[in-house]
């Protein structure tokens, strides 16, 4: 920025001035020597300065009482002159001898310097003028002087200067160390040096509210304790500060007339108005009040409310009318209404894009000119740009957060709903029941809600949820893709084996006979010893008569009380007969075969055949088998407890728990079905598996040398068969919400332990318990259940694999291998099934919780996996099966 050329409307300044300044500067320092390093300087005593006293005039004598007052310092008091283009120097008339020059004259001269000045005597005409102002002649303080001559180097040389008459004046000043001296200025333009440093001395004055009265004197009384350099070097400081402060800082005369301005605020002025000031276009508070449209509300603002009154409706924005009217307005509020000062904020079109914009405040304070000492006005400008880019952006901000804000509601509302909805497990029975229970608390029910159970009361499956469906086929979360797909066609009766997916021609013709061939295992009652044969690895040389009895053997049916178990254990220590040695050890353990009168040995016998059916599927074998019989036991003893569970109701779950995956086939009820396996075709569909696990036991049981319960009343064997075929058929997870409907309807009533439970209460908790213990593994200590989930995930896998095999279109989700399986999407699993059934078991019987807070860490692990998209080595324990948590 041009600071030195903007500095001053009047006397704008060539760009060397710093280096003029700088010469300036050494010859400074040796000019403030000089008046003591000369022979005269050096003999400059107090009674020099009274000699010259006695020779001088009487005026001289008045102006030096005044000018001691005022006692100016060469090296310092006069460099403000430097401002000025007015040639000014301190010339003393007694000796004849130029002190000291301010840059203008130097330049005038033709010198380089001050010294060079110094050197260059002043003609006998222009001492004999200065002698006669010293006297204090009359008129002697102007005069006309002709020069005679200007070295070569001056700029003046050729022009018309050399002989013409330049206007000099006079004024007297007291300099230290020099006693009475003479202020010269020539040609003084608009402003003179004298007049600056009467400026200078008023605004001291003023600062200091001293000496109120101006007087002609030109010197003023600094206040009390103040010394003339103090304030001179004040009112340097002060000019300084202002021409170097980057903050647009103006002087106007009431009329708008610009008196002067800051250097930046006159560069930034005349660029954006295109005005050059020497071509003596001016810049007024007018035009630069109308760099906004003052008529646009948008455009302009009065922080402090104190505005013109509304323009008139003809008032064009920037109008001259307008810009008129507002400063007529700035003139009341500052000068007749004294207020402390006055804000406008308008919004500018910037210099270089007109279209673009930015917010500008000028503040404003009644001030004086100290020139002509006439009321004037004070402008500031600031730059509101960054103030309002933050509130704009404070704004952008607060909008974007209200708009987030208003997604997140609208998710969580959605999260709310959703997780209502994934929790509104509630069948039309559940729904029946709320409304009547409604109504005897005297809820009127609204005809929309009647009508709606009058048209659930229709459908079949009243104790199914009723919005399974749109729950797990919605795509909802927790539920996406083939989740909701595979848990729907797991848990809805009335699913299509594959829905939408027609059998493939080349499935179709391998129905039935592929089957045959891809049989996990043959299923042939009467061929014993095949059967035991092929079951089996490490295969038997001969039938046990008896459980093996190690020390491993027992330290792992020590456990068999607790919660947590470890049925892979069990298999590792009993030579592959996990079930059969568990089955006998309960038996013994409860006193079973003593209360039926069954026949140990032929117990474990009967043990052996049914584990020998046990296939080596990857999940539904013996193994998971012993581990279904071990939380059943738990189940019954710990969590049903003696009140309910008999020995009765004991015999029956552990039989139907030894059972009641008997023969599986590795594969689903669905696989069956869809490709018209014998299972299928023999129980009609209708749970093909389930029908036939218990009704090919019974045959064993019923058989020699396998008939267990010879001995004991066909009254009681009917009975326990009874609820062992109750136990086993309800496993099917098809009428999962049916048995878990109807066991919630009894929950209160068995946990409140009302005396008159039904035997169809009784066997339903049997029957929740068997789910339970079927799906115990989900308890299971963290790493135990991960093998679990991952062994099943194999043998969907499998089935996957003998779908593709045999032509299907599309393998059963989750069982495709190349795609994600089970332990991709447990979350779905655990919040549809497990917990709502190990939560309403635990609500029936409390003291089975330990399995809820274990399944729920589980639940939390397979959230972490889902959600992270982490390994499940990230998450679980997969190495080194912990086996403290018991
Ligand atoms: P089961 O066939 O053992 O009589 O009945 C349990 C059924 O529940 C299994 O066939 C399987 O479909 C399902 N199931 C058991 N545990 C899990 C599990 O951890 N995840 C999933 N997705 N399904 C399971
Ligand atoms: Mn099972």
């Amino acid at each position: 920025m041009e600071d030195a050329a903007a500095f001053s409307r009047a006397s704008p300044r060539a760009p060397e001035a710093n280096t003029v300044k700088e010469d300036l500067t050494t010859t400074e320092g040796n000019h403030g020597r000089a008046p003591s390093t000369s022979s005269e300087g050096l003999s400059r005593s107090s009674s020099d300065k009274r000699k010259r006293k006695d020779s001088s005039s009487m005026a001289v004598q008045r102006r030096t009482e005044a000018a001691a007052i005022m006692e100016y310092d060469l090296a310092t008091s006069f460099e403000v002159t430097n401002e000025l283009q007015t040639p000014t120097w301190v010339y003393d008339p007694v000796e004849g001898r130029t002190l000291w020059g301010n840059e203008a004259v130097v330049a005038f001269f033709g010198k380089t310097s001050m010294d060079e000045f110094l050197a260059h005597h002043m003609d006998a005409d222009f001492a004999a003028k200065a002698r006669r102002a010293a006297a204090g002649e009359d008129g002697a303080s102007q005069a006309q002087w002709k020069l005679t001559a200007l070295p070569p180097s001056s700029p003046h040389r050729d022009g018309a200067m050399v002989g013409a008459a330049l206007t000099i004046r006079f004024r007297v000043v007291s300099v230290r160390g020099a006693g009475d001296v003479l202020l010269v200025t020539a040609n003084g333009g608009m402003f003179d040096s004298i007049h600056t440093l009467r400026s200078l001395e008023s605004l001291h004055r003023e600062m200091h509210h001293a000496a109120p009265e101006l007087d002609d004197s030109l010197v003023g009384a600094p206040a009390a304790g103040d010394t003339p350099d103090h304030w001179l070097h004040d009112s340097l400081r002060a000019m300084e500060m202002l021409k170097t402060s980057p903050i647009f800082t103006f002087l106007f005369g009431t009329a708008g007339d610009l008196l002067t301005a800051n250097p930046c605020a006159v560069a930034f002025y005349e660029s954006y108005f295109a005005i050059r000031s020497q071509e003596g276009k001016q810049i007024s508070l007018q035009n630069i009040l109308s760099v906004a449209d003052l008529g646009d509300e948008e455009t302009v603002a009065y922080p402090d409310g104190n505005g013109p009154p509304a323009a008139s409706g003809e008032g064009g924005g920037g109008s001259d009318a307008t810009v008129t009217a507002l400063m007529d307005h700035v003139r009341y509020v500052l000068f007749d209404q004294k207020f402390e000062s006055f804000r406008i904020q308008l919004k500018m079109a910037k210099r270089r894009d007109p279209k673009k914009h930015r917010w500008v405040e000028f503040e404003m304070w009644a001030a004086r000119d100290p020139v002509t000492d006439k009321g004037a006005i004070l402008v500031n400008q600031t730059n509101l740009q960054e103030t309002k880019r933050l509130e704009l952006e404070l704004k952008g901000k607060h909008d974007d957060l209200r708009a987030k804000n208003e997604i997140l509601q609208s998710e969580l509302d959605r999260a709310n709903r959703d997780k209502s909805e994934s929790l509104d497990l509630d069948s039309t029975v559940d729904k029946t029941i709320n409304l009547l229970e409604g109504i005897i608390r005297g809820n009127q029910p609204t005809e929309e809600e009647l009508r709606a159970l009058k048209r659930a009361l229709r459908t079949r499956n009243l104790r199914a949820p009723n919005r399974l469906e749109e729950m797990l086929l919605g795509n909802k979360a927790g539920f996406e893709g083939e989740v909701g797909l595979s848990l729907f066609e797991m848990l809805n009766p009335n699913t299509k084996s594959v829905p939408g997916q027609p059998l493939s021609a080349r499935e179709n013709s391998n129905m039935r006979r592929s089957l045959s061939r891809n049989s996990t295992m043959e299923l042939d009652d009467d061929n014993d010893e095949k059967a035991e044969g092929e079951a089996l690895e490490p295969a038997a040389a001969g039938p046990p008569r008896q459980p093996s009895a190690g020390a491993a053997v027992a330290e792992v049916l020590e456990t068999v009380d607790e919660w947590f178990f470890d049925a892979f254990r069990l298999e590792e220590c009993t030579n592959g007969h996990p079930l059969s040695v568990l089955s006998c050890h309960l038996f013994a353990r409860l006193n079973l075969y003593e209360t039926f009168q069954i026949d140990d040995a032929q117990f474990f016998q009967f043990c052996l055949k049914i584990e020998q059916g046990y296939p080596n599927n990857a999940y539904h074998n013996r193994v998971h088998v012993s581990n279904v019989l071990q939380s059943m036991y738990v189940l019954l003893t710990k969590g049903l407890g003696p009140r309910l569970a008999g020995d009765h109701e004991i015999a029956a779950g552990l039989l139907s728990a030894i059972i009641h995956d008997y023969e599986h086939k590795g594969v689903n009820n669905d696989f069956l079905i869809r490709f018209q396996d014998d299972l299928a075709l023999k129980y009609n569909d209708r749970s093909p598996l389930e029908n036939h696990h218990v009704a090919a036991a019974f045959e064993v049981m019923v058989t020699k040398p396998h008939d267990i319960f010879k001995q004991c009343d066909p009254e009681v064997f009917i009975s326990i068969r009874k609820c062992v075929i109750e136990m086993v058929l309800a496993t099917d997870m098809k009428i999962h919400f049916d048995v878990l409907g109807r066991f919630k309807q009894i929950e209160e009533k068995v946990r409140e332990g009302v005396e008159d439970l039904m035997p169809e209460d009784v066997s339903l908790a049997l029957q929740v318990c068997l789910k339970c213990a079927d799906i115990g593994h989900c308890y299971c200590e963290s790493n135990v259940h991960l093998r679990w989930v991952q062994k099943l995930e194999q043998e969907f896998f499998a089935q996957g694999d003998r779908e593709e095999e045999l032509g299907a279109v599309a393998k059963s989700p989750l069982m495709d291998r190349e795609k994600a399986g089970i332990t991709k999407s447990q979350v779905g699993f655990f919040k549809i099934v497990v917990v709502p059934l190990f939560a309403s078991f635990c609500k029936a019987f409390p003291s089975a919780e330990p399995m809820l807070s274990s399944l729920n860490r589980n639940l939390e692990l397979w959230a972490k996996v889902e959600e992270e998209q982490l390994e499940i080595s990230e998450v679980f324990e997969v190495a080194g099966a912990d086996q403290t948590m018991r």
